[in-house]
């Protein structure tokens, strides 16, 4: 058995584990902003991970802000999910045939979103928003798909062009290896900016098949979408017989039962609210597992084969252990759960702003729901982060410092400025008195840094 184990054991520390990983992975992660770049040093190797706490290779634990990015609303390894995937790995791993799982998880997704009226599994946000414009040009026969500037939709070739996450944190304009064809065919906007996406309908109508946009950017940092930005991309792409793709990979399930679109419609009439033609799910909906879905009118949705001529398919789409660990996280996801999430949120992001406001770091923490990030600098104090060049303009040299003063600590935080920070519903006193206790020695850091 000693022998079987070797190879598996991870080496003693974070630094021969990146070390080793260099030499076999490019730059040594699997996606790029566990990488470390921004902030300098070796990323965590991480060995297990259990309701708000992460554990290292060096067998340290960390108090965890990042939640897998996204998906771990619950917290990790919540022991009900754990439990369905289990049993559902008992039962085979992949059939490439349907599942009654697969099923209920679209049935449980258009009970939360109702004009989810048809639903199709993937297993990324990548291929969900890569389905949804495909889909969308399909439907309409147009070539153009506008995005705006700062928001991340995944790395499909005509999205990358300005994207928020990574490309934002390695400060990349796009990236190498996209045809100038497909960045062509993608129009970038400034974000909230409702004037700038009138001119571009008034000069390309005809031949915008659709607008995509994040239901609340949380890629370049949280920047809320100003009253009537969704409702008046709604109206416009009414307007100009386009789709709307409301992405919500990274707010679905996560900021409400229903995701960001519930936040800002529930309460209204239902004449008074706004539904995009097609909704992009990921991160929560696989509790950690892959699994992601657009959903939408059956009108739309039933252009994808095999009911029509839009093709898209998946040896591992809709994966019974996948849709096991989702469909168990969403049945728990309830609203003690949204609750407590939002509660923590409050405690963590007010401590955050006193921390910095007491040492003296001009700043400004913005919030959607229970997603909150914070920006350095003077102009962000005093305005505000309404776009992305707003985003890039802080203080970036500031995070440097403050990422590392909550890592010595034992608090793992998104290793980028450009991140929301994720907290969860296994977020318990403790916890938080940990992420609070370590706060104000992390602001007075911050305050001491200086440009490179
Ligand atoms: N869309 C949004 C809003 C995201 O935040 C992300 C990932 O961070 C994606 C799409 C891509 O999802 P994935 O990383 O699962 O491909």
């Amino acid at each position: 058995v000693e022998t079987a184990l070797v190879g598996a054991t991870p080496p003693a520390d974070n630094h021969t584990a990146f070390l080793r990983a260099q030499d076999a992975i490019p730059g040594g992660v699997n996606s790029p902003v566990r990488a470390y770049g921004s902030v300098g040093g070796d990323p965590r190797f991480l060995t297990s991970a259990r309701g708000p706490y992460v554990t290292d290779v060096a067998g340290r634990e960390y108090v965890d802000l990042v939640g897998s990015w996204g998906p771990a609303l619950l917290g990790h390894a919540h022991p009900e999910v754990v439990a369905a995937v289990q049993e559902a790995a008992a039962r085979g791993l992949s059939f490439g045939a349907p599942t009654v799982g697969e099923v209920e998880l679209a049935e449980e997704v258009r009970r939360r979103v109702p004009a989810a009226e048809h639903v199709r599994l993937v297993s990324t946000g990548t291929e969900a928003t890569m389905t949804a414009v495909r889909l969308a040009r399909g439907v309409t026969g147009r070539p153009l798909v506008v995005k705006f500037a700062g928001c991340y939709h995944g790395h499909v070739d005509g999205l990358l062009a300005e994207a928020g996450s990574g490309v934002a944190t390695l400060s990349m304009p796009g990236s190498a290896g996209v045809t100038e064809a497909s960045a062509a065919e993608t129009l970038v906007l400034p974000y909230n900016d409702l004037a700038a996406v009138e001119a571009a309908f008034a000069e390309h109508g005809d031949r915008i098949a659709a607008v995509i946009t994040e239901a609340a950017p949380a890629n370049m940092g949280v920047v809320p979408p100003s009253d009537g930005f969704n409702a008046g991309l709604r109206r416009l792409t009414s307007q100009h017989g386009a789709l709307l793709i409301l992405d919500e990979v990274l707010t679905g399930f996560r900021v409400s039962e229903a995701g960001y679109w519930g936040l800002e419609n529930t309460g209204r009439a239902a004449d008074a609210r706004w539904t995009p033609d097609l909704f992009t799910f990921g991160k929560v909906i696989g509790g950690g597992m892959p699994v992601a879905a657009l959903g939408g009118a059956a009108s739309v949705m039933d252009h994808l084969a095999p009911s029509g001529p839009v093709y898209q398919a998946g040896t591992l789409s809709g994966n019974p252990v996948a849709v096991a660990a989702g469909l168990a996280t969403l049945r728990l996801a309830d609203e003690m759960v949204y609750d407590h999430v939002a509660a923590v949120a409050t405690t963590v992001s007010d401590a955050l702003g006193s921390a910095l406001e007491t040492a003296g770091v001009p700043h400004r923490v913005q919030r959607v729901g229970s997603l909150f990030s914070v920006f350095f600098g003077e102009a962000a104090a005093r305005d505000g982060v309404r776009s992305y060049a707003d985003a890039q303009a802080q203080d970036v040299y500031r995070h440097k410092p403050f990422f590392h003063a909550m890592l010595d600590a034992g608090v793992n935080l998104p290793p980028s400025l450009f991140e929301a920070w994720f907290c969860s519903a296994a977020h318990d006193e403790d916890a938080v008195g940990r992420i609070l206790e370590a706060l104000p020695a992390a602001a007075r850091a911050a305050a001491e840094a200086t440009p490179d």
